[in-house]
């Protein structure tokens, strides 16, 4: 190496080690979509927090700028505000949140949202990709299903967005849980227990004040029923966010973490989607590591 070649490689080292450090720390790369700037959270929370204590790397995604979200604000200001709660949920509990400009009410499954899922996907080099289902009631959450299935496999594409390095392996793709029954109801093919954090994703969910103080108790006619303390009304939430675990998760939590399974509370669950790689228990196991060792 010559003093040229030797004074390229500093230069070049001294502006690759966040890249490096984020390639070779041997951690898991986690990255969720959901249409709305809150929706990731309800989904997957818990699971985010145990993956960022443990030093995994997460970001959520907001497909939508949830710009349509409240009955007295919208447009600019409103997004403005949800993307700061979005931000400040994330940062309770350690992980990225990024909230993309597209209208909210209005997603479509468009060439223009899939490559900008594309990109999200290959710019975090993700291991695990969480969506919602593409059944679902609102449009948003459906074409985001939708969106991150048509990313699917592009992703490792590299003649499909250029600007931007195609991943060498297909991530596993999973699917929140969901109640829709049709065409087919959703399937707990790995479920996380989350105890440990229930107070964390409870912070998180409590960040969205436009969310959970303002548009859903208004669209569900409790508004006059939220208090107006902060103590008061992280309680309110706290009563009304909490979820049994059904029969089917139970019989899941049973397989991962066998006689341990009973004593679990509450879970987030997770149905594999068939598009991209296809992981062995041995590899779901690594990917989830939550389980005790068997
Ligand atoms: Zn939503």
């Amino acid at each position: 190496m010559n003093a040229f070649q030797l004074g390229l490689f500093l230069i070049v080292a001294a502006a690759a080690p966040p890249l490096l450090a984020q390639q070779d720390d041997g951690k898991l790369r986690v990255i969720a979509f959901g249409a709305h700037p809150d929706d990731c959270d309800s989904r997957a929370g818990g699971i985010a927090a145990k993956y960022a204590a443990l030093g995994h790397h997460v970001k959520f995604v907001s497909v939508t700028n949830g710009d349509a979200g409240h009955q007295s604000e919208g447009g600019g200001a409103l997004a403005s505000r949800r993307r700061k709660e979005a931000q400040e949920a994330g940062r309770r509990i350690g992980i990225e949140y990024e909230t993309l400009d597209n209208h909210d009410g209005e997603l479509v499954p468009s060439l223009d949202v899939r490559r900008q899922i594309i990109r999200k996907i290959r710019e975090w080099r993700a291991d695990i990709v969480f969506s919602p289902r593409p059944n679902d009631y609102h449009p948003d959450h459906r074409y985001t299903g939708v969106l991150v299935q048509d990313a699917a496999y592009m992703v490792v594409v590299p003649n499909i967005c250029p600007d931007t390095p195609a991943l060498r392996r297909n991530p596993v793709f999973f699917y929140f849980q969901d109640n829709f029954q049709r065409p087919n109801p959703f399937r707990p093919d790995v479920a996380v227990g989350i105890d440990d954090v229930t107070e964390k994703k409870l912070q998180m969910q409590d960040a969205h004040t436009s969310q959970m103080y303002e548009w859903l108790p208004y669209v569900a006619g409790t508004l006059d029923q939220v208090p107006k303390d902060p103590k008061a009304r992280l309680e309110w939430l706290r009563k009304g966010r909490s979820r049994t675990v059904s029969e089917a998760v139970q019989q899941t939590l049973r397989k991962w973490y066998g006689a341990q399974a009973s004593s679990i509370r509450s879970a987030e669950a997770f149905e594999l989607c068939e598009y991209g790689r296809r992981p062995s228990d041995d590899e779901v196991r690594k990917l989830f590591p939550f389980f005790p060792i068997q």
